[in-house]
């Protein structure tokens, strides 16, 4: 490796991808071939032996290789090193969901990163539906699970689900909404890391005595469109995009306030000045709506802080155009390492890196950023605990 230029070595991963895609359609094939001779249960078996997998491992191994029995298209391309494992696992586990496209879906994971194709893959699935999704919906609510249970090794408890994306979000917004409680509760700001205040979390919002559980004040934020011609809801999403069937948006709304968010007023939750530092209820709302994930890395919304672009202490207000959305790594970015946040031309928020100092200079190395939660968040930039009620409908500028 030593030998090679920059341009060779990213040409060599290029080559290790190609081949990666390869190698992992033979095994599939031979997976699958093996199944079809000898049964599943045989299959898991060899895999288990061959590939020393796991026993969960083996499982997803021979039913993977059963769904890619019925895309031969997406085998062929990967087989010829054309589009990524990942990429195909997907279109092959969507197929066996409902009806697809294939040949739409290949091309698109040729040419898309994972995190773009897994977008298109949800919205051509809601379209190929023919029910507005509602099936798919269905297909997922039956392999919601749970398992919980105690680790013979060390006598902790470990717990494993899976649930659909409206349940998802609703447990993900609770979670969030509890970790940021617990965060800005100065008492138990101790040294906790995120993932302990994360199983904390669970914890109370679980074991809750009665009168102690007050009505969850946790917020699901939905997006749709009013269809003014027909008068009536249409591409009703969750905040990650994920499209949702308007029947399943409207059954949420019933048991919800509805807050329609409206771009171009000026509307006083939002425009809070120097009365409190931290970002109120309505201003995380619309945050959220307006810059959807964190402006650096594009990390989920739920889990986002709120920074103030003129920073507070040198006399910045806590007004909505003063506000962005990012998540902890990010915000320690800003704050330790200087980056700085810039409006792109079609007005969306963005970080950028501070200039590189000596990048030619054969010894220089960038700084690694560690990962998202080895940064503690910063302890204020929660929800103000003198946060006005949230009412009235938000208007964003
Ligand atoms: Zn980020």
């Amino acid at each position: 490796m030593a030998g090679l230029s920059l341009l060779e070595l990213r040409e060599r991963l290029g080559l290790i991808k190609r081949a990666e895609a390869r190698l992992a359609a033979m095994k599939t094939a031979a997976l699958g071939e093996y199944a079809s001779r000898g049964g599943e249960g045989l299959a898991r078996r060899v895999a288990l032996e061959e590939l020393q997998a796991s026993k969960q491992q083996a499982r997803r191994e021979v039913e993977t290789a059963s769904q890619f029995s019925q895309v031969s298209e997406t085998l062929d391309a990967l087989g010829a090193g054309e589009i990524p494992e990942a990429h195909a696992k997907q279109i092959a586990k969507a197929a066996s969901l409902g009806p697809v496209d294939e040949a739409v879906l290949v091309e698109a994971a040729r040419r898309e990163d994972f995190g773009t194709f897994s977008k298109t893959l949800r919205d051509h699935q809601h379209e190929q539906s023919g029910d507005d999704g509602k099936s798919l919906m269905a297909k997922q609510r039956q392999r919601r699970e749970l398992s919980f249970f105690k680790s013979s090794d060390d006598g902790m408890f470990v717990l494993n689900g899976r649930f659909d994306p409206v349940a998802g979000s609703r447990i993900e917004a609770a979670l969030a909404d509890e970790e940021r409680r617990l965060r800005n509760d100065k008492d138990s700001a101790d040294q906790a890391s995120f993932n302990q205040r994360l199983a904390d979390a669970l914890e109370n919002l679980v074991c809750a005595d009665a009168e102690d559980r007050k009505p969850q004040g946790t917020t699901l934020i939905l997006t749709a469109n009013w269809d003014a011609l027909n008068q009536k809801l249409a591409g009703a999403r969750l905040l990650d995009g994920t499209p949702l069937p308007i029947s399943e948006a409207l059954r949420l709304a019933c048991n919800a306030d509805v807050l329609p968010a409206v771009f171009d007023t000026k509307g006083q939750q939002l425009w809070v000045g120097r009365k409190y530092r931290s970002a109120t209820e309505a201003q995380r709302a619309a945050l959220i709506i307006r810059d959807k994930h964190c402006i650096g890395c594009g990390r989920s919304a739920t889990w986002c802080e709120v920074h103030h672009i003129d920073d507070w202490s040198k006399g910045g207000p806590t007004d909505i155009d003063n506000l962005v959305l990012v998540c902890t790594s990010c915000h320690h970015n800003i704050h330790d390492d200087g980056w700085t946040v810039h409006r792109n031309p079609n007005g969306a928020y963005e970080l950028q890196p501070p200039p590189v100092p000596y990048a030619d200079y054969p010894t220089w190395k960038p700084k690694p950023n560690p990962p998202p939660h080895d940064r503690e968040p910063f302890p204020d930039t929660g929800i103000s605990t003198h946060r006005p009620a949230l009412k009235q409908p938000v208007l964003l500028n």
